[in-house]
């Protein structure tokens, strides 16, 4: 499946896409993840200090990336249907039993907090819609 890779900043009410473009067949995840790191990018201009992150996109978004920060020195790459569940699950006024275990997802990674998915909000809603338009036709 071919992929492209792009940043995207969370320090707004709703994220913004920083662009990138780079493809997964010429190394966009690695460049993606050295661009975060090494902060080596015009896209981040006007993003100092801001929470960005990388994404991988086969539209919608498939993945995400979160890059080492000083008190988490690994980054992390994880599959963007768990954030979208994990942000309905919590947006339930009752949470049915069987959504437990999506947000039990977000308790362990404490680097995905709701308020951190917010401004991804319309963004993963796309995922799940696209995922019930894929199950219906
Ligand atoms: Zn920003």
């Amino acid at each position: 499946m071919s992929s492209t890779y792009d940043l995207i900043c969370l320090s707004h009410p709703e994220a913004v896409n920083l662009g990138g473009d780079w493809h997964s067949g010429r190394g966009g995840r690695e460049i993606v993840e050295a661009r975060l790191r090494d902060h080596a990018t015009e896209l981040l201009v006007g993003h100092t200090g801001h929470d960005v992150i990388g994404g991988r996109y086969s539209y919608p978004l498939i993945e995400v990336y979160d890059p080492p920060k000083p008190d988490r020195l690994t980054g992390e790459w994880v599959s963007a249907i768990w954030l979208a569940l994990a942000l309905a699950a919590h947006d339930l006024p009752d949470i049915p039993p069987e959504m437990r275990s999506v947000l039990w997802y977000i308790d362990a990674h404490e680097r995905w907090q709701i308020e951190r998915l917010a401004p991804l909000r319309l963004e993963l809603g796309r995922i799940l819609t696209g995922a019930i338009e894929a199950t219906t036709d």
